[in-house]
């Protein structure tokens, strides 16, 4: 699958915001926005005015970057929200919050959502009792998530065990059992991404 080689924190520093793409490093001050929240680069200090185009493409390099998501699936999202009933941005966001690899995210079970993916990917996750290997799948009210029993005890989530999870009110997680259930649909107030995602919706109508 094509991926960003560029180092995830130039990401951040070239979208000015801290997208968390690399677990606990980014609650630390080793964080490189804390450090030297400035674009990469030798112009990176100085900062032009921008264009109301570049204001919507940034916001929307945000979402992409925050989420690990290329161009081609990110405006899928788009147009599915825009064939949903209710306000075209937040169904956007909702639906990349129930990619599966976020849920796993969301839960504690991967300390970001790259490590999310990866434990997707090697066939770590069940949804409702089946393995399901495919990071964009979507996950719905009332779908059980869990580690595979036969994984329960992969180093991988040793110190998963009993830890303290704080995580959104839509799923929950046992993290003893390593299982957990997603509860509702996620809510604009429980995505906790400093997007305005209406600019992103008026890059795409133009
Ligand atoms: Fe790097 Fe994470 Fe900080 Fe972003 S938030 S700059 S990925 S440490």
């Amino acid at each position: 699958m094509a991926k960003y080689t560029n180092a995830d924190c130039k990401l951040c520093r070239r979208e000015g915001a801290k997208l968390f793409l690399k677990g606990e490093r980014c609650t630390t001050k080793k964080c490189a926005m804390e450090k030297r929240p400035v674009a990469p680069g030798m112009h990176g200090v100085v900062r032009k005015k921008a264009s109301e185009y570049n204001i919507q493409l940034r916001e929307k390099q945000k979402v992409k970057r925050a989420y690990g998501l290329l161009e081609k699936q990110f405006r899928e999202y788009y147009e599915e929200a825009e064939r949903m009933r209710g306000v075209t941005g937040e169904n956007m966001l909702a639906l990349i919050e129930k990619r599966l690899d976020n849920v796993v995210y969301r839960m504690g079970i991967g300390s970001s959502r790259a490590e999310s993916r990866q434990i997707v990917n090697h066939g770590h996750i069940t949804v409702n009792g089946k393995c399901v290997d495919i990071p964009s799948f979507q996950v719905k009210p009332g779908d059980v998530i869990a580690v595979k029993e036969n994984k329960k005890d992969n180093a991988l989530f040793k110190e998963l065990r009993g830890a303290k999870i704080v995580m959104p009110k839509w799923v929950e997680f046992d993290t003893e059992a390593l299982t957990g259930k997603i509860i509702d649909n996620p809510k604009r107030e429980d995505i906790d991404l400093n997007i305005n995602e209406q600019l992103i919706i008026e890059l795409y109508s133009k």
